[in-house]
């Protein structure tokens, strides 16, 4: 049996229909660019997320650096991060002339270890900006307060994280701006790039409408330069068809997430750790992600033998990585996170996935003899 890490064949299978029709009326219409696809997905999205504003751009790397470019970010600016993470979050940062500042991660949930970010507060400190990894919020409240007490705005990374609650808010809606992904891969993806800002704030919004649509008030006023980010109408329809099965699908995806906690703790002849999920957050499993303290790249081996699909999600921490070696970090210094880096896999997690294939990689998980 064949097992992908992710199969979007039967996602498509099941609305391809609704996606030709959708994707048809836009092409009848000629109109390809920020139009009423948009501004319907713009309405329904900050619907979802409980904000006043949804500003729909490019891509989740875009929804970044235009969050942070809203915030006046710039030269000599310090942004607060985690280094473990996808590298937009830390590029978009480094675009704009900003130093990130890394603080380690919780090893339980993989995100910022909210203890840490306090000391890492310095008066270059121009915005927080957690990741609400795999799909599980960071600890908000912790750094709400911090962000409060030091006049800092917060950015949230939800790019993995559509639909994600802390206490019962919507992950975006918490800090300053929220930035989503609509990459294919995500939890709500299009057919190809795209992504959204979201933010309760009036100014903020007019604001990053402006930025999305190179700083012009209208076609030829520009009272500050931005860039070309605005979404298509094609990527905009074929979201309008997918958003209304956003949340069956993330319930789906933690129904199996429960079935893979319920078989696999306890049940290895080696060390294994299902994801801790906080009870205070709805976690939308984007990832379904393991430790295993020793023997991860074997394990990795035995599933990709037996037709499983794995992957590591980050195999190499951002303050390793070459282009950031200026920043002055040595290995060792976010033990945590190089610690996930090593020791991590996500499995097979999506809402198609069968009851038999599930129960495969199980089978084939159990089945490794270390
Ligand atoms: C996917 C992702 C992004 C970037 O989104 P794109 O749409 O691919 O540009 C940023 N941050 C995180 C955590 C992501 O997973």
């Amino acid at each position: 049996m064949n097992v992908p890490l992710l199969d979007l064949q039967a996602q498509y299978a099941s609305l391809r229909d609704e996606v030709r029709e959708a994707v048809e009326r836009v092409l009848d219409s000629q109109r390809f660019v920020l139009g009423e696809e948009v501004r319907k997905l713009e309405a329904s999205i900050a619907a979802y997320t409980q904000t006043k504003h949804a500003i729909a751009c490019a891509s989740g790397s875009d929804a970044l650096l235009l969050a942070l470019m809203a915030l006046d970010i710039g030269d000599g600016d310090e942004v607060i991060t985690t280094p473990f993470t996808f590298f937009a979050t830390a590029a978009a940062i480094t675009r704009l002339g900003a130093r990130p500042v890394f603080v380690d991660i919780d090893p339980s949930y993989y995100n910022l270890d909210t203890s840490q970010v306090a000391d890492a507060i310095t008066d270059k400190t121009k915005a927080l900006l957690p990741v609400h990894l795999y799909g599980q919020c960071a600890e908000m409240d912790l750094l709400l307060e911090l962000g409060k007490q030091h006049g800092i705005p917060i950015v949230e990374d939800a790019a993995q994280a559509i639909g994600a609650t802390d206490r019962g808010d919507q992950a975006g809606s918490m800090g300053a701006i929220g930035a989503f992904s609509f990459y294919p891969t995500k939890n709500l993806g299009a057919a190809g790039d795209g992504g959204i800002l979201t933010t309760n704030n009036d100014d903020l919004a007019a604001r990053l409408k402006r930025l999305r649509t190179h700083g012009g008030a209208n076609e030829y006023e520009h009272s500050e330069v931005g860039i070309n980010s605005r979404l298509d109408e094609l990527q905009a329809a074929v979201l309008n068809v997918k958003l209304p099965h956003l949340d069956n699908w993330s319930n789906e995806r933690a129904r199996k997430a429960a079935v893979y906690d319920q078989e696999l703790l306890d049940s290895t002849s080696f060390e294994l750790w299902p994801p801790a999920s906080r009870e205070e957050a709805r976690h939308i499993y984007h990832q379904y992600v393991i430790r295993v303290p020793t023997h991860r790249d074997a394990l990795m081996e035995h599933l990709k033998q037996h037709g499983v699909g794995t992957k590591v999600y980050y195999p190499i921490p951002l303050h390793r990585q070459e282009c950031f070696a200026y920043l002055g970090y040595k290995e060792g210094e976010f033990p945590e996170s190089e610690r996930a880096a090593r020791e991590t896999i996500a499995l097979p997690i999506y809402p198609e996935l069968t009851e038999t294939q599930q129960a495969y990689v199980i089978e084939t998980i159990k089945s490794f003899k270390a």
